[in-house]
């Protein structure tokens, strides 16, 4: 069923310990294991703890990069033609959306097909920044929000260990159809995962029933979902890109905001600079702190897989927060 194409085979070749990493090892000529190309770390995450010991899965998005502002090289691109399943979320790397439709990959897994997307009005106001005014079909029926990168949804939902769940699912139902001689051990796979995001959402259902306050504060408003799932309000500083710095109005109305509210913390994000934050901060005598977004790993990251940067981020809320 599966070519294998000189393109797979030459970094089977160079990358021995990737693969060994990826639960590969000695089966690089087994052409019958799928090949995932994940669009982003959460997404990786998934089709790695479905695949198991099968397969292999690499990711565009690669450490450290912005995932929002993706740029694909010819190398990845072509990598999406060979792949048995694309794994990504329409609208939210335009990038990928283009070379999905050049690919005419009918392979590719819309994950916003199967996991409920809020909108981006619901917490706040979400653009990364200009490359909005694709022609993606989101932004042709929401002209009116034409500010935004991902159409008219928060891309964020993998901060929701429930929504999680339901890809996770979803991803060993794909699996299991384009390898079903592996189909038990998908299903398998894909239940043990489902029981570990369950654990988790237990932990942030417990640690943050009861807190001093709802309100958290960040530079890069990423946990709409997560605020959603928590009953938890998120104070977004910018809705912009992280890069980019707040008026001098949005300022004051964020001072006036952190005051009504007793705030004590403001969170930035591991992958940008933490000026925003810091000056924030530093007008009214708040602490800074990190909340991660996962969307990639880097050696800063609070933690080195979805779970303990998770467990992360509960922390920092609970400390910020004042539960109990
Ligand atoms: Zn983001």
């Amino acid at each position: 069923m599966v070519l294998m194409s000189f393109k797979r085979l030459l970094p089977a070749l160079l990358a021995p310990a990737l693969l060994t990493a990826c639960g590969a090892a000695g089966g690089e000529a087994d052409t019958a294991s799928p090949h995932v190309v994940a669009a982003f770390y959460p997404l990786e995450w998934a089709s790695t703890q479905v695949l198991g010991d099968h397969g292999s899965v690499t990711t565009l998005t690669a450490p450290g990069a912005e995932a929002h502002d993706l740029e694909l090289t010819p190398r990845q691109i072509a990598s999406l033609a060979e792949a048995d399943l694309v794994v990504y979320l329409k609208g939210f790397q335009p990038a990928v959306d283009d070379a999905i439709e050049q690919s005419g990959a009918d392979h590719a897994f819309d994950v916003g097909g199967v996991v409920d997307l809020l909108s981006a009005e619901d917490g706040h106001s979400h653009d990364h920044g200009e490359e909005g005014g694709d022609d993606s079909d989101a932004e042709e029926e929401h002209a009116e929000d034409d500010g935004h990168d991902h159409g008219d949804f928060d891309p964020h939902f993998w901060q929701d260990p429930e929504r999680m769940q339901v890809l996770v699912t979803a991803l060993g139902d794909r699996l299991a159809a384009s390898d079903p001689d592996n189909s038990a051990d998908y299903a398998s796979n894909a239940a043990t995962t489902v029981e570990k995001l369950a654990r988790l959402d237990g932990e942030f259902q417990a640690g943050l029933a009861q807190c001093e306050r709802p309100e958290f504060m960040t530079t890069h408003a990423a946990f709409g979902y997560l605020a959603d799932r928590y009953n938890l309000t998120e104070i977004g500083v910018s809705g912009v890109n992280p890069d980019d710095e707040p008026s001098p109005a949005r300022i004051a109305e964020i001072h006036k905001e952190a005051q009504v509210h007793g705030l004590t913390t403001v969170f930035f994000e591991t992958l940008t600079s933490n000026s925003v934050a810091e000056a924030i901060a530093g007008d009214l005598g708040l602490e800074t702190a990190v909340l991660d977004p996962l969307e990639g790993i880097t050696e800063k990251s609070p933690g080195d897989d979805y779970p303990s940067i998770m467990r992360a981020n509960l922390e920092a809320l609970r400390v910020a927060n004042g539960c109990s």
